[in-house]
């Protein structure tokens, strides 16, 4: 925008906003009535409370009403008034000028709005904050609990402790407990990080300040540490509470080392100011900071070390059972016909995220209620889920047919070996619809959530994981990296298969445990066990690795017509669902018997 256009708006927004402004100041005027209602009202004792302005009364009824009424000879009515036991305030006119400053409070507003507004175009989300630039307001106490969130089961323990440090901060601390301060919460978008936040201030009924981590960055240079300092200060005076940052990355990327544009320097010193107020607490000050993000891989390892985010919970895509306790979160909102079966649809939206199944009930609730339905039934259900699943669909590029063929053939190599090969989870999905990183995907759901692994089972997990490639290879003669994925976690199924679980014939049952490799990547510098076994180790996952690969290729070429007959399948349909597998692996099957038919009548003949 030009600097004339800009001048324009601004001139035009105040216009409007003058104009709103006055409307708006003559709506909340009390409803004005006449004189003689006035005089009516004095004399028959109605009025509470009478206040003198100028040629006004305000004041109230007992019927707790506000009027105002314009009296055109005040001191008339004073000794009405004087008769009567009414609390009476006056005031001074100074009507011209206070008339000419309320009017310009909208272009005040508008100016600085205007300003604030520019800064944050660029942000979403944090309605929260968004205006309020220089001070800071918690939502005291969001009364959300951990029963809004469903499936957190594993992390719960943790979470309470926290709570529990929030509600009691001195019994912690004379008990020499270590008070959490900060807890980092890692998952993809939608699973419920800022629910959880919110949930923990509930359940502590402490103020929640929340920002996003954008939103200190993308502010006027300089602003972001000083909006930092701002909200520390303001929390610790609210203490105990908690501080969230969602998006923390904004914030805590890698500093960087070279290549500092304007926008990094305004970055780092934000993250610097976050570092020097989280190492700033005094022992009696309970502020928990609580960060979300979906990329811990690239937080800046500083905001990782003990007393800053040393606490950090993964929060995963839902499973069947967490799906299905959202659902029931959600679904408790609306009014479910009879004889709905939760666990069904549950089964149905594999990958959906807690805000996708929400939106999903709501969708659902919806479609119901244009119909006109006592309520919302499995159809609305299907038909809302289509219609996400769509959006989810249409938010990737559209992809070359030659990619697409590649695919349809890895991801049909992955379902055949998982088909064809015993102690295996049944598939329930395969497609070649792109979604986030991933070209295609074919889904194994277990029949019920396994704890313990037999060897049959990890090593048919590899030989399904490179059942995609090994298909590439036989069809297309060549490798592509869309196979990398599965090639690394093939080998870190092997290695552990060797080295953890003792399962390897020639190392056997002893576990050469490796250092963890961290979250965040950690080093293996240090291994408990010579070279020498090392080596064997090496050999021994090699070994494991490449007889995977042979009898992977063998059995993948041996069924090459099954592979065939799948990849076409995924071609047309782009989803192919557990049910319809198996009808193409019967059509194999039968056409295999046919032909073995005709070349046993041949050989008699
Ligand atoms: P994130 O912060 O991880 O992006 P949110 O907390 O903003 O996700 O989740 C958005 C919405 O999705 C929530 O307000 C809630 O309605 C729903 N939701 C997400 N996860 C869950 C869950 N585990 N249980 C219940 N509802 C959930
Ligand atoms: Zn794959």
């Amino acid at each position: 925008m030009s600097q004339i256009q800009t001048g324009l708006l601004i001139l035009l927004l105040t216009f409007l906003g003058v104009v709103g402004y006055n409307v708006y100041l003559h709506e909340t005027t009390p409803n004005e009535i006449s004189y003689t209602e006035f005089v009516e009202l004095l004399q028959t004792d109605k009025i509470i409370t009478l206040h003198l302005k100028g040629g006004f009364v305000k004041g109230e009824d007992i019927s707790m009403r506000e009027f105002s009424s314009f009296i055109p000879d005040v001191p008339s009515i004073l000794p009405l008034i004087a008769g009567k036991s009414i609390p009476v305030t006056a005031e001074k006119d100074v009507e011209n000028l206070a008339g000419f400053m309320q009017s310009m409070v909208p272009v005040f507003l508008i100016l600085g709005g205007y300003l604030i507004f520019s800064r944050m175009q660029k942000s979403d989300k944090s309605g929260f904050t968004r205006g309020k630039s220089s001070s800071f307001h918690p939502i005291t106490s969001t009364n959300l609990t951990f029963n809004d969130v469903a499936g957190i089961s594993e992390a719960r323990t943790e979470l309470v402790e926290i709570v529990e440090s929030l509600k009691h901060p001195d019994k912690f601390s004379t008990l020499g407990g270590y008070i959490p301060k900060g807890v980092l919460l890692q998952g993809p978008p939608g699973t419920g990080k800022t629910l959880l936040a919110k949930a923990i201030a509930g359940e502590a009924s402490v103020p929640f300040y929340s920002i996003g981590g954008s939103d200190f960055v993308e502010m006027f240079v300089g602003v972001g540490a000083s909006r930092v300092r701002e909200l520390f200060t303001e929390a610790k005076r609210n203490s105990p509470c908690i501080i969230f940052i969602d998006e923390i990355d904004a914030i805590g990327g890698k500093r960087s080392g070279g290549n500092a544009s304007g926008s990094n320097d305004e970055r780092e010193q934000t993250l610097n100011a976050l570092l020097v107020e989280m190492d700033g607490f005094d022992s009696n000050q309970t502020v928990i900071i609580i960060a979300a993000t979906n990329r811990p891989d690239i937080l800046d390892p500083a905001l990782l070390r003990p007393g800053r985010f040393d606490r950090q919970v993964t929060i995963s895509l839902p499973d069947v059972k967490g799906r299905r306790k959202i659902l029931e979160v959600h679904t408790k909102k609306i009014i479910l016909a009879r004889g709905i079966n939760l666990s069904e649809i549950a089964r149905a939206i594999p990958g959906f995220s807690g805000a996708e199944i929400a939106n999903l009930v709501n969708e659902a609730a919806l479609l119901a209620a244009r119909k006109n339905k006592n309520g919302v039934e499995l159809s609305d259900f299907e038909e809302a889920k289509d219609k996400i699943s769509l959006g989810l669909e249409r938010k990737n590029l559209v992809i070359n047919e030659k990619d697409r063929r590649v695919t349809a053939y890895h991801e049909a190599g992955h379902a055949i070996t998982a088909k064809l090969l015993p102690e295996t989870d049944p598939v329930t999905k395969i497609s070649i619809i792109p979604r986030g990183q991933a070209l295609g995907l074919t889904q194994q759901v277990p029949l019920d959530d396994r704890y313990t692994y037999s060897r049959e089972y990890l090593i048919n997990r590899i030989k399904i994981l490179m059942g995609g490639r090994i298909a590439e290879e036989i069809v297309f003669n060549h490798q592509t990296t869309g196979a990398s994925n599965d090639i690394v976690t093939a080998t870190a199924i092997a290695s552990r298969l060797v080295c953890e679980f003792g399962m390897s014939t020639n190392i056997g049952p002893i576990a050469y445990m490796h250092e963890q490799d961290g979250f965040l990547g950690g080093n293996t510098a240090t291994k408990p066990y010579s070279e020498k076994t090392a080596q064997l180790i090496d050999a021994e996952t090699k070994k494991l690795i490449e007889q995977c690969y042979e009898e992977t290729t063998e059995l993948l070429t041996q069924h090459n017509k099954f592979l065939h007959k799948l990849a076409e399948a995924l071609l047309v349909n782009e989803t192919v669902d557990g049910e319809e597998m198996d009808i193409v692996h019967h059509c194999y099957i039968n056409e295999k018997k046919i032909e073995e038919n005709f070349k046993n009548k041949r050989k008699e003949v």
